[in-house]
């Protein structure tokens, strides 16, 4: 069976004249998948009876099955937790804001091999790459929700499960069906892909010449630190990774995003914060700050208010300028750093 959502257009029409039916069948098939958001081939009113039956015995739309859908208490994020054809679990999480914000957070592998140690993804380890179908369904399924009850998904971040630059090619095929005007149309500069930090995709990704925004998972400012918290920092150290980024700012024009997971009494400090100031200044930058969310295997705190507080002024001395991320979805288990398809603990 091909899943026609792994397929990009090209891909699609070779496969349609493959079957021996013209190619624009295939534009036609494309609309009723990205614009009509149809889940069925019946659907697919404009094709002749005999491609339909084609489809239906050789192709699938996509292969999630929804095992769960939670609603947070304030109402405002839902987490669903998807089966994939495999038996392997992903989550996806949709953020609504005040306005028209439609925030969908998908997961790009079941499980990550980067062993960040506050990050329940990285606590359960590496299962598989999901395929870039597999990806795209995920913020298609968010979209027929929200169309459904007269809304659209405005906005994509790849800050689910996994690493995307791990998964380069599927996460990046991805991206460009989610961008694509004739796909789910999201503007480039509504989509945001982070990473633990692998300097040569990051390399990769600056020549994409893509207006989607980059954002690097920081947590700390020196290579002591940030090893202790992300293995990945060993294989890739703070210069490596700061000279990365500062060529693709300057390639790319636009700035970065760096995220600083908070933690109580460990990189909350202002000493810490003079570091990062330091490493920072002159970058065209701004630092997103996540006081830590809770995960089983990790025992660290988020740190006070007042604690943040310091830290960003400490920043802004420094000229960089950094937000407090709003804490979304904690009590489902939500937040940054907390899917893990954890059902048999009774924590999803
Ligand atoms: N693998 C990518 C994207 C997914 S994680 C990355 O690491 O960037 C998305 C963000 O959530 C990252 O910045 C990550 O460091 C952060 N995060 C992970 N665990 C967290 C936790 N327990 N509390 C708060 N943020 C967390
Ligand atoms: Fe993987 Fe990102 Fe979690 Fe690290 S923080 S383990 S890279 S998902």
């Amino acid at each position: 069976m091909i899943n026609l959502l792994d397929l990009d257009q090209a891909g699609l029409r070779e496969q349609i004249v493959v079957w021996g039916y013209p190619g624009y069948r295939a534009e036609q098939i494309w609309r009723w998948l990205y614009t009509q958001k149809v889940t069925r081939f019946e659907e697919m009113a404009n094709l002749p009876p005999d491609l339909r039956d084609d489809l239906t015995n050789q192709a699938v739309i996509g292969g999630l099955e929804t095992v769960r859908e939670i609603l947070s208490a304030d109402g405002e994020t839902t987490k669903y937790l998807f089966q994939l054809p495999d038996g392997q679990t992903i989550e996806t999480v949709l953020m609504e804001y005040d306005g028209q914000r439609r925030t969908a957070c998908i997961s790009t592998q079941a499980g990550c091999a980067m062993g960040c140690v506050f990050c329940a993804t990285g606590q359960m380890g590496f299962a598989r790459h999901l395929s870039s179908g597999e990806i795209v369904e995920q913020a298609l399924y968010v979209a027929r929700q929200l169309e459904a009850q007269g809304e659209r998904l405005s906005n994509v971040v790849l800050m689910g499960m996994g690493e995307p630059f791990h998964n380069y090619e599927a996460s990046l095929a991805a991206i460009r069906r989610i961008i694509d005007p004739e796909g789910l149309g999201i503007g480039q500069r509504h989509v945001t892909i982070s990473t633990v930090g692998m300097v040569p995709a990051i390399r990769r990704f600056a020549a994409e010449g893509l207006q989607v925004r980059l954002a690097i998972s920081l947590h700390a400012a020196t290579d002591e630190e940030r090893s202790a918290l992300l293995p990945v920092n060993k294989r890739w150290p703070l210069d490596e990774l700061i000279d990365a980024v500062q060529d693709y700012v300057g390639q790319v024009g636009r700035r970065v995003t760096f995220e600083w997971t908070s933690i109580a009494q460990e990189n909350d400090t202002p000493e810490q914060a003079h570091q990062l100031g330091q490493l920072l200044q002159g970058l065209l930058c701004h630092v997103n700050i996540i006081p830590l969310n809770p995960t089983q295997g990790y025992s660290g705190r988020k740190p006070d208010a007042a604690r943040v507080d310091e830290f960003v002024s400490i920043l802004s001395s420094y000229g960089v300028p950094a937000t407090v991320r709003v804490r979304r979805g904690i009590d489902i288990n939500a937040g940054c750093g907390q899917l893990k398809t954890a059902v048999d603990l009774g924590l999803a």
